[in-house]
């Protein structure tokens, strides 16, 4: 598809360019046609006159030799144009390739996003669809393996509905669907989101900054989730500033993250493939849709991390957006 697309590319630029040639060509041409006419009808004058005084007769050009130069201006404007043809379709190749490299790139990411999702969602439905057959089919179902079974088939459907939320929350954002609603906003108004949890430590700070409050909130969901997700001990959230940014820190003492990997773990659907992290429940999304946040607010997100160890996220935003 990319293939002929870039072809059909190239034959435009092919065609402007020799347009172009072409027309300058045809000016040329006419030019010295126009001079070498003019050329000869001033020797004809010059030779009427030299006749008329009797003075000896300048040299006069030969029509035959006119016309030749004609033809011979002709097969070199000809060459020329061959050879812009050729300088151009080759040219004209390589920008197609160019112009099309971003948006290939583009199709083959929605492409592997859309064969990703799908997946995603299939697994789960399938598990969930053979589990109600099975139960469904038993004449000896009992009434708690009958609760049972539905208690387990309300938390799949609430864990499709998490990946459904995660999916139009990037589908949105990569469409810049959502207009940041920019507030200021003081770091404390987010203590309430944790208080009720014993193992997120809070440290409160006066720091305030420009922010659509809803994204923030989403982004610190998500961080410490995740650190919660992948450690046992406490979870500190803490905020300060320089200058320009507030930099808010999500730091947990869990099982950390390679190096290696740490540039991997914001693309969409990537998960950490350790054995422990194996057992976390988790659609590898978060961490996309942490990053577009960020992106939007035009500010960072630096992650430090020692396996065994812990990680430390720490977002850096503009105080003023
Ligand atoms: P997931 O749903 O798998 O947590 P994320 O996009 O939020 O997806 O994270 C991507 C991967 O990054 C995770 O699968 C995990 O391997 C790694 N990761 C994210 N946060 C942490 C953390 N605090 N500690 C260790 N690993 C983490």
């Amino acid at each position: 598809m990319f293939e002929s697309a870039r072809i059909k590319l190239t034959a435009w630029y092919c065609l402007i360019i020799m347009a172009i040639s072409l027309a300058f060509s045809l000016t040329i041409y006419q030019m010295m046609n126009v001079e070498l006419q003019r050329f000869a009808r001033n020797q004809r004058f010059r030779l009427e006159r030299k006749v008329e005084f009797k003075l000896p007769p300048p040299p006069v050009i030969d029509p035959e030799v006119l016309a030749e130069t004609q033809q011979r201006i002709i097969v070199v404007l000809l060459g020329v144009n061959g050879i812009i043809l050729v300088f151009s379709a080759t040219l004209g190749y390589f920008l197609a390739g160019r112009t099309l490299s971003p948006i290939k790139k583009m199709v083959e990411e929605q492409k592997r996003f859309i064969d990703d999702a799908s997946h995603e969602i299939r697994t789960p439905l399938t598990a969930l669809k053979t589990n109600l057959e099975v139960n469904l089919r038993d004449p000896n179902l009992k009434l708690n393996e009958a609760k049972k079974v539905i208690t387990e088939s309300v938390e799949e459907t609430n864990k499709l509905i998490l990946l459904s939320n995660y999916l139009l929350n990037l589908s949105r954002l990569d469409q810049n669907k959502i207009k940041l609603q920019l507030e200021t906003i003081k770091f404390n108004q987010f203590k309430s989101l944790f208080s009720k949890n014993q193992r997120i430590k809070f440290i409160s700070s006066i720091v305030s900054f420009t922010a659509d409050k809803s994204q923030i909130q989403e982004l610190l969901t998500i961080l410490v989730d995740n650190a919660l997700k992948y450690s046992q001990k406490t979870v500190k959230v803490w905020a300060k500033t320089n200058s320009k940014n507030i930099i808010i820190h999500v730091k947990d003492y869990g099982i950390g993250i390679d190096q290696k990997e740490i540039p991997h773990i914001f693309e969409r659907f990537y998960r950490v493939d350790s054995s422990r992290n194996k057992t976390v429940a988790g659609y590898g999304l978060g961490l996309s849709i942490a990053r577009q946040i960020v992106d939007l607010h035009h500010g960072q997100i630096v992650v430090k991390s020692q396996l065994n160890r812990g990680t430390d996220f720490q977002v850096h935003l503009p105080i003023k957006n």
